[in-house]
């Protein structure tokens, strides 16, 4: 009885998997049509500057409209893009796109993209972003470049000479989610950052946790003494930014200042010359 039972078990775990391969080979179909289809589009989120009390910049988020699923978060694609190399394709949509949208305003406002490591496969992503800034005029100061811990573990051979081309560009580098993973400390003395991003989940527990406090002043106190500059990801309340702001982190991004949103809502800030944006148009050494 016991062995029936086990089959059953089994099989229906089998039909299982099968669903959710056949799920996953449909779902990889369809991304590879997705940018095409016009199914993709970019969020965007401020990042505001608590010394001054402006916004510096945005994030571009990606977002995908599945013509049956509907919204699918970058946390599910992602991963299946980068496995299926799919990334490459939409990676470029996202870089041209986002820099095509910062051109276009009129205030010298920060945009930040994020890469994935699976984009850092071939030398061909400096060429792809020196054609976009050439395509675009942007600024090649305005644009920042996230990337996470996953490329300087993966393939740190690789990673530093084409971080240190990228930088030669005139472009930021940003080490995105620090502190979480396998995030170490030595990568500040391989790869050229000019700024860190603290993950959210610190910035989460930093009013209930003292690890989580410490933790924070240390990368904070970190990028000080390196001369980076530093951004807290996933601020939500004021308690939290009250906290950041009295260690010495003035910089902000998260559901406080705002939620990514169409670039339509902040057209009153990147499309009006004389609005109240950074007063330093974010080209003082702190951004
Ligand atoms: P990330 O680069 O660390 O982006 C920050 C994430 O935190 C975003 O999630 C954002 O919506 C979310 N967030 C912002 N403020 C808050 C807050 O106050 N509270 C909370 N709980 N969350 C907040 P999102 O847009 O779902 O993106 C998730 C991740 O997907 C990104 O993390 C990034 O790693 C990846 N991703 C997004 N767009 C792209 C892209 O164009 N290319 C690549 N390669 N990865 C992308
Ligand atoms: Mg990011
Ligand atoms: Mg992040
Ligand atoms: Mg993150």
């Amino acid at each position: 009885r016991a062995k029936t039972e086990g089959r059953g078990i089994l099989r229906f775990f089998d039909e299982g998997m099968d669903r959710q391969l056949s799920m996953r080979h449909s779902m990889e179909h369809d991304l590879r049509m997705a940018a095409s289809r016009s199914e993709l589009h970019l969020l965007y989120q401020p990042l505001a500057c608590l010394e001054t009390g402006g916004i510096i910049g945005f994030e571009a988020l990606l977002r995908w409209t599945h013509p049956v699923h509907g919204s699918v978060s970058p946390a599910e694609f992602v991963p299946l893009a980068e496995d299926t190399g799919v990334i490459t394709v939409i990676g470029e949509w996202v870089l041209r796109k986002a820099c095509q949208e910062a051109a276009r305003w009129k205030q010298p406002l920060k945009i930040a993209v994020n890469l994935s490591p699976a984009q850092f496969g071939t030398d061909q992503i400096v060429d792809i972003v020196k054609q976009i800034l050439d395509e675009t005029g942007l600024d090649p100061g305005r644009l920042d470049l996230e990337i996470t811990e996953g490329l300087l573990i993966k393939n740190p051979e690789r990673a530093l000479p084409i971080l240190n081309q990228l930088r030669a560009l005139g472009v930021r580098i940003v080490m995105d989610d620090f502190g979480t993973g396998y995030s170490s400390l030595s990568y500040f003395r391989t790869f050229p950052f000019d700024k860190v991003k603290i993950d959210q989940t610190f910035v989460r527990d930093l009013t209930e946790s003292r690890v989580a406090l410490a933790i924070v002043k240390a990368i904070i106190g970190l990028g000080k003494g390196l001369g980076l500059s530093i951004i807290a990801e996933g601020v939500e309340t004021v308690e939290q930014m009250e906290l950041l702001l009295a260690e010495g982190c003035h910089k902000i991004q998260g559901y406080l200042v705002s939620p990514p949103q169409p670039i339509g809502h902040f057209e009153w800030l990147v499309l009006d010359p004389l609005s109240s944006g950074h007063p330093c148009h974010g080209r003082c050494d702190a951004c």
